[in-house]
């Protein structure tokens, strides 16, 4: 039997869920549930100077927010935690001392001031920046000698000097680097706090996660995490790094050409359901042209041989128009809660449940954002219709437009049912008498019912003012 895979996501708490973020526990999700595997939620928050105060409790919520719900994590639980990084120092020093014994770390005590200077002086010698291994060299004398003057050390990795190393990776294939281009990683900090590598690698290690799928940001730390894993005798994981988000000037996705924080979109009113399906489509295709997925369809779909190499552009036009497609779909109450806030915002009472649906409904087509709701109410919350312009006075004044009105009117009086098809009707009514049409027909009853030239279909629009509003508004344009 082959193993369930065990994935992970692994977020750092500095702050808010970046779509990118949301791709990589999107894509890790989608890999295990389709495999019948186990997504696991490990928080790393080993770089305190970047920690943030309910930064994780964000995070977690932010994700089920998006549907993405994990099998062992924080407030979860599972065999394998604590699944939070601060929580777990002793197993990481543990590993480091193991490293230290075995002659493949080396305890530093370099002092910032020293590596600055080194990396300047690189830097005018035009060379790559790395720890020139000063420490290295070291007698185990002189080692003993400064931890019992109590000077502060590091604890970094020993790279072979010559050489190179492969390690395959599930997305681009072989890789080959060659160990002078790896720097002796810090592995434990000053401060006794391991760095990402060692707590990553100790992590996957200890919790038997069989895949490692994360941005390609991270990929140069994929060599040394793979010599971390020869170096504790351990099998690696199999990696795949997914490729990066890009603007649409392909640039890589910044904060300065739009939002990045799921936390944005969701406040914006993007459903959950849109933005999981075109994060799913950055990076990924299903092979064939369709588009539109639930959570449960992707789990079907998702494979990671159909991950691409090439940058993926966040297009937001392309969100808008799921979340447009996503919105419509909505059934009407749940369209009036996304609604809601922004109806009443713009004057419209909600307290009537049934009469807030029939009005998100009708315009249901004509949402991008729930916010764009309110830019189609004033006609039903002014008290009256007053023209602005001068213009359109004076086409209402015309001989035409007021047998129109009139005809509309006197039709109207009487005319039940009132809904969209009936007024449709009225209408043409209203043409075969008159011998009134197009633009000449339809104008003056648009600018009578709803004070603007342009909008949605009138008849829905009759419909939700209501039969008697309708007379009164068209009335009190006839001259
Ligand atoms: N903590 C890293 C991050 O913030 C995790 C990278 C990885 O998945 O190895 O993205």
């Amino acid at each position: 039997m082959t193993q369930q895979p065990r994935v992970r996501f692994a977020p750092s708490p500095t702050g808010y869920l970046h779509v990118g973020g949301l791709r990589t526990a999107l894509y890790n999700y989608l890999f295990a549930r389709r495999l019948g595997g186990t997504v696991i939620l490990r928080i790393e928050d080993t770089d305190r100077s970047r920690f943030v105060e309910g930064a994780a409790e964000n995070l977690a919520s932010t994700l089920a927010w998006a549907g993405l719900h994990f099998d062992e994590g924080p407030g979860i639980g599972g065999d394998f935690g604590p699944y939070i990084q601060s929580q777990r120092s002793d197993i990481y020093t543990a590993h480091a001392h193991q490293l230290l014994e075995e002659g493949k770390a080396y305890r530093c005590f370099c002092t910032s001031e020293e590596l600055e200077a080194s990396r300047q002086k690189q830097i005018a010698e035009k060379r790559d920046p790395a720890y020139d291994r000063r420490c290295r060299a070291l007698t185990p004398e002189e080692v003993q000698k400064r931890i019992e003057e109590g000077m502060p050390f590091t604890i970094r990795m020993k790279v072979p000097v010559v050489g190179q190393m492969h390690f395959h990776d599930l997305v681009r294939g072989e890789i080959t680097v060659h160990f002078d281009a790896i720097d002796d990683q810090v592995l434990i900090k000053s401060d006794g706090f391991p760095t990402y590598h060692l707590a990553n690698v100790v992590d996957d290690h200890l919790m038997g996660i069989t895949h490692v799928i994360r941005g390609e940001e991270w990929l140069p730390s994929a060599p040394k995490h793979q010599l971390l894993y020869d170096f504790l005798g351990w099998e690696a994981p199999a990696f795949a790094h997914l490729p990066l988000l890009l603007n649409e000037d392909r640039t890589k996705l910044s904060k300065r050409q739009g939002d990045v924080a799921v936390e944005d979109y969701r406040n914006k009113g993007f459903l959950p359901t849109a933005l999981v399906n075109f994060v799913a489509l950055l990076g990924w295709n299903p092979g064939d042209d369709r588009e539109m997925f639930t959570l449960a369809e992707l789990e079907q779909a998702f494979s990671l041989e159909r991950v691409s190499k090439a940058g993926a552009v966040f297009d937001i036009e392309k969100l808008r128009w799921f979340n447009a497609q996503y919105l419509r779909a909505l059934p009407p109450a749940e369209l009036a809660g996304h609604c809601g806030p922004w109806m009443r915002a713009a004057g419209f009472d909600t307290g009537d449940n049934t009469r807030t649906e029939a009005v998100v409904a009708a315009f249901a087509s004509y949402l991008t954002l729930p916010s764009d709701i309110a830019a189609h109410l004033p006609f039903l919350t002014i008290a009256q219709v007053t023209l602005e312009n001068a213009e359109d006075r004076l086409l209402l004044a015309g001989e035409d437009a007021q047998s129109v009105l009139k005809r509309f009117a006197d039709l109207a009086e009487t005319q039940a049912p009132w809904d969209a098809e009936t007024v449709k009707a009225l209408i043409k009514q209203v043409q075969a008498d008159t011998g009134i049409k197009g633009k000449g027909l339809f104008m003056p009853l648009r600018l009578a019912l709803t004070a603007e030239q342009h909008g949605p279909d009138l008849g829905m629009m009759a419909e939700l003012l209501g039969r008697d509003t309708c007379v009164r508004r068209v009335r009190a344009q006839i001259t």
